[in-house]
């Protein structure tokens, strides 16, 4: 298997002041929330050639379809609510807010709002971040579909 590699064709030159970023300097979460309204939503707060940043919401009982990642490993903060992570090998946690879930590249992650109220995380992941989509082991969830 090749490894992947990235390309960052964007270089600084020197000091440069922030005004043209393709990002929000500041992003103040309740604001995004107030915004998007119900839940389920999700919301990119950071891109660029390293990072994919973002703001996920989801009601009780709701969550993502299980997939895993070849390049890299991901990990979210939990900023409101109680979720729980079904891994590879039946590994399950659960976090609430301001916790913090890393898994590595090749872990399915199967992430359900077991709590009452609407839940947060964000989610730090790397472009292109496929997603190879992936029946869950411990719940039986068995949504194959196709790459995104
Ligand atoms: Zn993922």
């Amino acid at each position: 298997m090749d490894p992947a590699t990235i390309v960052i064709r964007r270089l600084a030159d020197g000091p440069t002041p922030p005004a043209g970023a393709a990002t929000a300097l500041h992003t103040k979460v309740a604001g995004v929330v107030a915004a998007m309204g119900a839940p389920p939503w999700s919301r990119r707060i950071i891109a660029d050639e390293r990072q994919l940043v973002t703001l996920i919401a989801s009601p009780p009982g709701g969550g993502n379809r299980p997939h895993w990642h070849r390049e890299f490993d991901e990990w979210w903060v939990v900023l409101a609510g109680r979720l729980q992570w079904e891994l590879t090998g039946g590994v399950v946690l659960r976090a609430e807010k301001d916790e913090i879930v890393w898994v590595p590249r090749g872990t399915v992650h199967h992430i359900l709002n077991v709590g009452r109220d609407v839940s947060l995380r964000l989610a730090v992941a790397m472009p292109p971040a496929n997603h190879y989509f992936s029946p869950c082991e411990q719940c039986g969830y068995t949504d194959d579909g196709p790459r995104e």
